[in-house]
């Protein structure tokens, strides 16, 4: 066992890095300001290959390794967790058509994404139904000429405003049913349908197929301004066979494969991010001078520096195990993600509170990125499950 990066890993880590240091860094204080959504850096994204990290080669995608995923995430974060979110939603969104589609589902749904810069949103949540998403109401239903329809509402949806296509769990045949399957209303039909804008900044688009998507207002939130979440409904949305991932019965092994693979990458959201915060608190606590001496050599100061530093360190141990037990596809690859999702959550919370402190009154101050590290670190905490769901999985698993 060793510990050493490959050639191309280090590589890529080095290219995300400048880029956040070119591209993100000396802006991000005013994008996140007019919380304007960032299509020039996702188009650069693309065009440099840091997106759509889990389509395969053999459609001509760039597949990397769960530990390079990983790596590029973790930098990208250190930029900004809300491009960062909204660029894995791809993969968020994808993976499971790269585990669970056939060759031609395969090419039609995962294609679009290698030739073009579109974006995907990843449709579980809803508002009865977040962390016990067994409670999902929305669901397809056969159609007399063998198509199913769909009809329900998602919330929270990451992209939801400008994604090219929808990846949807839903019940099989009604609302209260137990089984789930998963759908995707492709990328094709998106690009066909009639779309209305509306004030409120929502989307109505009307598909040729038949049925209507229509994407709420954008949510005003707290943090990760830069990413774009929305609401999202179907109304009677034909979905064709072909268009039916897998078992229509198998959604729930499905989004457990999914969120398997994605929560790693929600742990390299947090070590990004609370990497980011140690680096400018620690840059911050050496300049500013209190009792006649520079913060970080204040005793106390230099103890909360300390624990700063190992909770970075812990987190990205536990983060580089998960991704390599999602990459060698060992059994016990969920509880690791789990650990890794809530040690990076933790220690990006810690990080962003304790380096506001540290900063005093600075820090409550917008023009210090430190307070803005503050607002983005609680989601990390809750999506792609809270912290007590996470801790029910590695309960689960230890008895
Ligand atoms: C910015 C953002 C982006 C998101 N993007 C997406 C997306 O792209 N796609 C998608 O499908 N969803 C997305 N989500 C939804 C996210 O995954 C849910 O918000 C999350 O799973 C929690 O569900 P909930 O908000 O309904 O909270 P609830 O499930 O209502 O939980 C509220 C609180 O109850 C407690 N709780 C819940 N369950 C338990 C338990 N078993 N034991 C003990 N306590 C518990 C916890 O303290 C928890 O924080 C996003 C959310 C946000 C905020």
């Amino acid at each position: 066992m060793n510990f050493v990066l490959t050639e191309e890993q280090r590589m890529y880590g080095d290219l995300v890095k400048k880029f956040v240091r070119n591209e993100v860094l000396p802006s991000i204080l005013k994008r996140e300001a007019k919380h304007a959504f960032p299509e020039d850096l996702i188009a650069k994204l693309w065009e440099m290959g840091f997106i759509n990290l889990s389509i395969p080669e053999s459609i001509k995608g760039f597949e990397v390794d769960a530990i390079t995923s990983s790596l590029i995430i973790q930098e990208l974060s250190y930029g900004d967790t809300g491009i960062s979110t909204s660029a894995m939603c791809n993969d968020l969104a994808n993976v499971v058509i790269a585990q669970h589609g056939t060759n031609s589902q395969q090419e039609d749904f995962l294609r679009p994404f290698v030739d073009e810069p579109l974006l995907a949103s990843f449709c579980l949540t809803e508002p009865g139904a977040g962390s016990d998403n067994s409670a999902m109401k929305t669901y397809i239903r056969k159609a007399d000429n063998g198509t199913y329809l769909l009809n329900g509402e998602k919330c929270f949806i990451t992209n939801a405003s400008y994604a090219s296509q929808f990846t949807v769990f839903c019940k099989t045949g009604k609302p209260s049913a137990q089984m789930m399957a998963c759908v995707i209303i492709p990328a094709a039909e998106i690009k066909k349908a009639e779309i209305s804008m509306q004030s409120t900044g929502g989307r109505e688009m009307r598909l040729s197929s038949g049925g209507t998507i229509i994407t709420g207002k954008p949510e005003d939130k707290l943090g990760q301004r830069l990413s774009n979440t929305a609401a999202v409904k179907f109304e009677d949305v034909v979905v064709d066979e072909q268009h039916v991932l897998g078992d229509r019965r198998l959604g729930f092994k499905y989004v457990v494969d999914v969120l398997d693979y994605a929560r790693p990458m929600v742990a390299a959201i947090g070590v990004g991010l609370a990497r980011r915060a140690f680096d400018v608190t620690l840059a911050y606590a050496k300049e500013r001078k209190q009792f006649g001496q520079r913060l970080c050599d204040l005793p106390v100061a230099r103890d909360t520096l300390v624990k700063m530093w190992k909770k970075v360190e812990l987190a990205d141990m536990a983060l580089m195990k998960a991704a390599w037990k999602v990459q060698e596809h060992a059994e016990d690859r969920g509880v690791y993600a789990s650990l890794a999702k809530n040690t990076a959550a933790d220690a990006a919370l810690f990080c962003a509170n304790e380096g506001l402190h540290l900063h005093g009154g600075y820090g409550f101050m917008t023009e210090y990125e430190i307070s803005k590290l503050a607002r983005d670190a609680h989601v990390i905490d809750i999506y792609e499950g809270v912290r007590e769901v996470q801790d029910m999985i590695i309960g689960r698993e230890l008895v």
